[in-house]
């Protein structure tokens, strides 16, 4: 099968002939129909966020089963599923705990074990889930990224009534903004540099969409908010945006840094600032118990993804994608196997 390898920091080979090794019990052969590429892929491939080498990179993708292991009563060949990459032992004190997102063991496909950057992807069973027949499965690969919003979602804890920044309008934002509206809060705010994409969360949801480099971000939103808003959730991955976060919260509020930065990135807080503001600062891990609601929410299209613009990149052509700096138009580039 072709499959796109990761070898080391900068190099993504194309392997025309790469074998498909046997199933296991408990796996199954999914197609791969779209695998989307993530902000964590370009950190990989930079060499600023972990993975095994050689791998197939690739963690957020849709396709049909082809091939089962064994019998199982929950899939069948042609089933159209969505992919769960982060697996968990189930055993180790974390997941006993219940926090399998911190599992001693977790591998991840498309970090630790081959993804989803290639034609064929070997899954096991418990991390398929199965989509109906009519579904469009360039939307069902956002299932991953939409997962890792719910989990920041419930640390975001909206209440209805409350004000919501979203900082960073990529397609983790423009999915946040339109969680914040389902979850009923009354003012949603982006701040975001790129006039499209302030465009686009204007028809997504957003109240008010502000440059970051136009505007006197904390008054506007001081202003709009009366105080500052009740939760503010970063999803640019940068130092600025994350100082920024603090400062536009209103006492009291909520702080979600959910952007993944590159490794030995740090922030300047005023200790003495925060202290007086009593936040609650937030990170998000993962997608714990959170993959089957993405994969509802999808199936009753209650998230929007066809107005994101999604650049299809054929597979034996990753490497333009990987090498050329993103569009600012496109909001999500999705890596597919066929024409
Ligand atoms: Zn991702
Ligand atoms: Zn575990």
């Amino acid at each position: 099968m072709i499959a796109a390898i990761f070898k080391s920091a900068g190099v993504i080979e194309i392997d025309n002939k790469f074998p498909l090794r046997k199933l296991k019990k408990g796996e199954v052969i999914i197609e791969v129909a779209n695998c989307g590429i993530c902000g964590t892929d370009k950190h990989i491939f930079e060499g600023k966020a972990y993975a095994e080498t050689p791998v197939i990179l690739g963690h957020e993708y849709s396709g049909t089963v082809v091939e089962l292991s064994d019998k199982s009563v929950l899939l069948k060949i042609g089933d159209k599923v969505a992919v769960d990459p982060n697996i968990y032992c189930g055993k180790c004190s974390e997941c006993k705990k219940g926090n399998v997102h911190f599992c001693r063991n977790h591998q991840a496909l498309g970090v630790t074990k081959n993804g989803g950057f290639a034609q064929y992807s070997i899954v096991p069973f418990s991390q398929v889930y199965l989509l109906p027949d009519n579904s469009d499965l360039s939307i069902a690969a956002f299932a991953e990224p939409l997962s890792c919003c719910l989990r920041g979602m419930q640390h975001a804890n909206i209440k209805h009534g409350d004000s919501v920044v979203v900082i960073g309008g990529g397609s983790i934002g423009l999915i946040m903004i339109q969680l914040a509206k389902i979850s009923g809060a009354a003012k949603i705010i982006l701040i975001e540099p790129e006039n499209l994409k302030r465009k686009l969360a204007l028809k997504l949801g957003a109240d008010l969409s502000i440059s970051p480099f136009e505007a006197d971000v904390e008054n506007n939103i001081s202003e709009y908010t009366s105080g500052g808003a009740d939760v503010v959730i970063e999803c640019a991955g940068k130092k600025e945006a994350v100082e920024m976060s603090v400062k536009i919260s209103r006492k009291g509020g909520r702080v979600i840094i959910f952007g993944m930065s590159a490794k030995g990135e740090k922030v300047t807080l005023d200790l003495q600032y925060l202290f007086q503001k009593e936040l609650q600062i937030f990170n998000s891990f993962l997608n714990p118990f959170t993959f089957g609601r993405a994969v509802e929410l999808i199936i009753s299209n209650k998230i929007n993804f066809s107005s994101f613009v999604t650049k299809q990149i054929m597979l034996e052509n990753i490497n333009e994608a990987f090498n050329s700096s993103i569009n600012s138009i496109i909001i999500k580039q999705q890596v597919s196997t066929k024409k």
